[in-house]
């Protein structure tokens, strides 16, 4: 994605409750890696998304809760977006509240917990995925965007 600046990224948060995004240090950016900016909140509570929105390519950011994920037993854990499988405590759920107000409900996925799907299609963060996939890294952006599309887009956040 291209870089953003910072008043770029506060802007896309703009209307949201929690006023304090803490902004990571952008200049340190991989943003060629990058199909979206991601990080987390240094408490762990919160997760934040920036996208550029394919409908009308705005900037827009996203507050998530994370909480953690307890599957139902110890095992595999795969991100719903990027589909890198994490042995244990490698994914979190994310959930995200629907912006329309009147319709409080919220939409959970579990996510790689450091919201660095990017770099995981691109083999970039260790360790690899557990199950080796045979497909090709554009096939795997897609997807992934494909998917976190389809969730900001049912939260009406595009
Ligand atoms: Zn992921």
């Amino acid at each position: 994605m291209d870089p953003l600046t910072e008043e770029e990224v506060l802007t896309s948060f703009k209307g949201e409750r929690e006023d304090d995004v803490p902004l990571p240090d952008l200049t340190n950016i991989p943003w060629d890696d990058l199909d979206y900016l991601g990080w987390v909140h240094p408490s762990g509570h919160l997760g934040y998304v920036v996208i550029v929105s394919p409908d009308d390519g705005g900037i827009k950011g996203t507050i998530l809760r994370r909480g953690r994920f307890d599957g139902s037993k110890p095992g595999l854990e795969m991100c719903s977006l990027c589909h890198h499988v994490h042995r244990p405590n490698g994914t979190a759920m994310f959930t995200i509240t629907h912006k329309n107000a009147e319709r409080r409900h919220s939409i959970g996925n579990i996510v790689c917990k450091d919201l660095d799907c990017s770099l995981r299609i691109r083999n970039l963060v260790q360790p690899a995925s557990y199950l080796n996939e045979t497909l090709y890294p554009e096939a795997k952006i897609w997807r992934m965007q494909m998917a976190l599309h389809r969730w900001l887009r049912t939260a009406n956040r595009l």
